[in-house]
């Protein structure tokens, strides 16, 4: 059965600046689609394409924690660098996925990488937080570094495009991230005038994020930079592409907990919230300049 459409939110009219890099249009939860809607996904941050120009001074966001959850970065234009309490460093590429649980918690910052910052040019990036369940949540942080060359990769038939598998599975093709909870995750890509069609569980909550070009999904038209939120009944979504097309599908199982969040640290209670944030003052959370 075909799932039904629950609402098309448009862009927001105004992005919004995270530090001084990342210039975002909040689909979740600020486009009225609250993290009880879309569990596991806590937010989507949309960096649609934007030239920041060439800059001596690397923009970018300092340092800051994160706790209870994990960060997914998916980098489309432009190359993100980052540090963290754990020692870690690393570039996310265009095609890269950067997957961060950030669990017990972490320190890090995010900025342009130094080359790309000098040299300017188009920046198209996602950020995706994911819920941990509460079991979970005082995981160790880690992270994959998920290069493009590791996507499970499903070239439709007729050259119809690409679909790169992040996480979970489409057709016979398993993604290459481990999550905590089911997620499919896949990045598509649709010549203009193809269409393919996809099946995920009814009972996940899905959205597809349109980055480039205007769809048409099950029947109904998504322009660019669209988001589109199905209901939670069929399985079925078709998507035909009226011009060239990049779209990224999200579906997650819901985590039946209770959501309690504050800024960057995502828990049960108010009480773990309270403690996450003295932990973090405390400096348990590590060090980063
Ligand atoms: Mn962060």
């Amino acid at each position: 059965m075909k799932k039904s459409i629950e609402r098309i939110s448009p862009r927001p009219a105004q992005p919004g600046m995270v530090g001084d890099g990342f210039r975002v249009f909040n689909m979740i939860p600020g486009g009225g689609i609250s993290q009880r809607r879309m569990s596991p996904f806590l937010l989507l941050d949309f960096n649609a394409e934007f030239d920041f120009g060439p800059s001596d001074h690397i923009r970018g966001v300092d340092v800051h924690p994160h706790k209870g959850f994990e960060t997914v970065t998916i980098a489309y234009k432009g190359r993100v660098a980052h540090h963290d309490s754990s020692g870690n460093h690393g570039v996310i590429n265009p095609g890269d996925v950067q997957w961060m649980t950030a669990g017990a918690g972490i320190l890090h910052k995010e900025y342009h990488e130094e080359t790309f910052s000098k040299v300017g040019g188009p920046f198209e990036m996602v950020q995706l937080w994911v819920n941990l369940p509460a079991k979970d949540k005082s995981t160790p942080a880690h992270y994959q570094a998920i290069t493009a060359d590791q996507m499970g990769k499903v070239v439709l038939p007729k050259d119809a495009g690409i679909v790169n598998v992040i996480a979970g599975k489409f057709e016979n093709t398993v993604g290459p991230a481990s999550t905590y909870t089911p997620v499919n995750l896949f990045d598509i890509k649709l010549e203009q005038g193809h269409q393919t069609a996809f099946a995920v569980p009814g009972n996940h909550n899905t959205a597809l994020l349109v980055v480039n070009g205007e769809v048409e999904v099950n029947g109904q038209v998504a322009s660019e930079h669209s988001f589109v939120l199905f209901a939670n009944d069929g399985e079925e979504i078709s998507i035909k592409a009226h011009e060239k097309a990049v779209m990224l599908l999200l579906s997650g199982e819901p985590i039946d907990e209770p959501i309690v969040s504050y800024g960057p640290f995502v828990m049960n209670t108010q009480e773990e919230i309270y403690a996450a944030f003295e932990d973090f003052q405390a400096g348990k959370f590590g060090t980063l300049e």
